[in-house]
C-alpha cells in the first residue's frame, strides 16, 4: 500500500500540470503543507508540449486586467527562477531579451498597429513598451533575417524559458518543502463537508481544508462538483523542432524561438480540432514556410520531431479564475499562458491565497460569470 508523508494537507491541488505546480510551489513556499494530485501520463498536457514563450506584448486587448496580469507575471518571473535555481539547483533558462513579431507583409504589419493602438486607447490599460521596426532595423538587430520580412513589433518585456525544467523544479521544490507530488492519482469525485473537501479517485482518498482545480481542460468535469464552472475546450498547437544548430537567434519570436540547447522551435497553430492531438503535413508546411522566409537559413537544417498539443482555451481567450463563495475555500484556474503566468501564479497569487484564503479583487475580471448570456426574453 502506498504511504502517504501529509494523510491531511492544508491544500490540495487537483492537477501537475505547469499551473498547479506553480500554485503548489508558491503554497509551500508560504508554509502550507500541500498535495499535488495529476493524472499522468494518460492526461492531455498542454505544460509538456508547448512553446514556452513568457510574452507580454498583444495580451489584454479588450480585457486590460490581462494585460496588468500578465505584466506582473513577467516581472514575477525573475524572482521565480531565482528562487528555483538557489532551491532546487535547476536552471529554468528564463531570460527576458526582449521578443519579435515578425510581419511578412505590409498588411501584416499594419493588422498589428491597429491592434496596439486599439490596445493602448482602452481606458485603464496598463501600457507596455514597444517599437515598431521596419526591415532595416529590424535586420540590424536580427541579422540572420529574410528579404521577406517587412517589419516587426519589438516589446523588451518578452522573454522565453525551458518549460519542462520549470516543470521539473516545481515539483522538485513542493517535495523539498514537505509537499507531495502523486502522479497516477486520477481524480474521480469531490464532495464538499463542513470544514473541507473530500477528493477520491481508484487510488483511494484525501481529505483537505482547501482546494484548488488545476487540471487544465479536465476542470470541465471538475469544477461542477463545486457549484464552479471552467468552460474551456482544446485548441490544437502543432509545433516543429530542428536539429540543434549554432546560436543565431537570441530573441524569441511569437512563432520561432532558439532553445538553449540549440534547436529551434516553430510554432504554433490554432486550431479547434476536438480532443484529435495528431499532426498534418498541410498546417506543419505552413508553419515551416512562414519560418523560412523569417530566416533563410532554417531551409538547411533537418526537422528532428513533430507534435501537437492542446492548449486549455476559454470561450474569450482569457485565463478563468473563480472561487467558492460561502463554506470552506475552493478554487478553479484555467488558463492557456500558463508558461507566462507561471511567475505570478507562483510569487504571487499563491501567496495572497495562503495568506487570506480569497482570490485578490483584482482578479474579479476572470470570473466565468462573465460568459453568462442575459438575455430579455
Ligand atoms: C501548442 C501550445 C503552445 C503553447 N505555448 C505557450 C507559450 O508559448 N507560452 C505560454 O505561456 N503558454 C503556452 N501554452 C500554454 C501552456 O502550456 C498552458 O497554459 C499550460 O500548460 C496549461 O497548464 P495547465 O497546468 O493548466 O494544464 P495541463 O498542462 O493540461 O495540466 C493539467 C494537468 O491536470 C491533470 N488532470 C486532469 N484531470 C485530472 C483529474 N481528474 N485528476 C487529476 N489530475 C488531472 C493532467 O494530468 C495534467 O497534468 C501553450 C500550449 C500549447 C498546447
Amino acid at each position: 500500500m502506498t504511504k502517504y508523508k501529509l494523510n491531511e494537507p492544508d491544500t490540495v491541488v487537483i492537477g501537475g500540470g505547469i499551473v498547479g505546480a506553480s500554485l503548489a510551489f508558491g503554497l509551500a513556499r508560504a508554509g502550507e503543507r500541500v498535495a499535488l494530485l495529476d493524472e499522468g501520463d494518460v492526461a492531455f498536457r498542454a505544460s509538456r508540449g508547448n512553446f514556452a514563450l513568457v510574452w507580454v506584448q498583444s495580451k489584454g486587448l479588450t480585457l486590460p486586467a490581462y494585460s496588468a496580469w500578465t505584466q506582473k507575471s513577467a516581472k514575477d518571473w525573475h524572482q521565480l527562477s531565482k528562487v528555483l535555481l538557489d532551491e532546487t539547483g535547476i536552471d529554468v533558462g528564463h531570460t527576458q531579451p526582449g521578443g519579435f513579431t515578425l510581419c511578412l507583409s505590409q498588411k501584416e504589419v499594419d493588422a498589428r498597429l491597429s491592434k496596439l493602438v486599439a490596445f493602448h486607447n482602452q481606458p485603464d490599460t496598463p501600457h507596455f513598451p514597444y517599437e515598431i521596426l521596419d526591415h532595416n532595423e529590424v535586420k540590424r538587430r536580427l541579422p540572420a533575417i529574410g528579404p521577406k520580412v517587412v517589419g516587426a513589433v519589438y516589446s523588451p518585456l518578452d522573454g522565453h524559458a525551458n518549460p519542462l525544467l520549470l516543470m521539473r523544479a516545481l515539483h522538485s521544490y513542493l517535495n523539498q518543502k514537505g509537499g507531495e507530488y502523486r502522479t497516477a492519482h486520477t481524480v474521480d469525485t469531490i464532495t464538499r463537508e463542513i470544514d473541507g473537501f473530500r477528493v477520491k479517485g481508484q487510488w483511494g482518498e484525501i481529505r483537505t481544508g482547501k482546494l484548488i482545480l488545476a487540471a487544465g481542460l479536465g476542470n470541465v468535469r471538475l469544477a461542477p462538483m463545486l457549484g464552479l464552472e471552467a468552460p474551456v475546450k482544446p485548441s490544437r498547437g502543432q509545433l516543429i523542432v530542428t536539429e540543434k544548430t549554432a546560436p543565431f537567434l537570441h530573441n524569441p519570436m511569437v512563432t520561432i524561438r532558439q532553445t538553449n540547447e540549440g534547436g529551434v522551435l516553430i510554432g504554433d497553430s490554432k486550431e479547434e480540432a476536438g480532443f484529435e492531438n495528431i499532426t498534418g503535413t498541410g498546417v506543419l508546411s505552413v508553419m515551416a514556410d512562414r519560418a523560412i522566409q523569417m530566416f533563410p537559413r532554417l531551409a538547411h537544417l533537418n526537422v528532428v520531431r513533430t507534435w501537437s498539443a492542446l492548449r486549455v482555451m476559454s470561450p474569450d481567450g482569457f485565463p478563468i479564475y473563480d472561487q467558492t463563495l460561502s463554506g470552506p475555500p475552493a478554487f478553479v484556474t484555467s488558463c492557456h499562458s500558463g508558461v507566462t503566468l507561471a511567475g505570478v501564479h507562483a510569487m504571487t497569487l499563491a501567496s495572497v491565497l495562503a495568506r487570506s484564503g480569497r482570490l485578490p479583487e483584482l482578479l474579479a475580471a476572470f470570473t466565468p460569470k462573465r460568459f453568462h448570456v442575459h438575455t430579455n426574453s
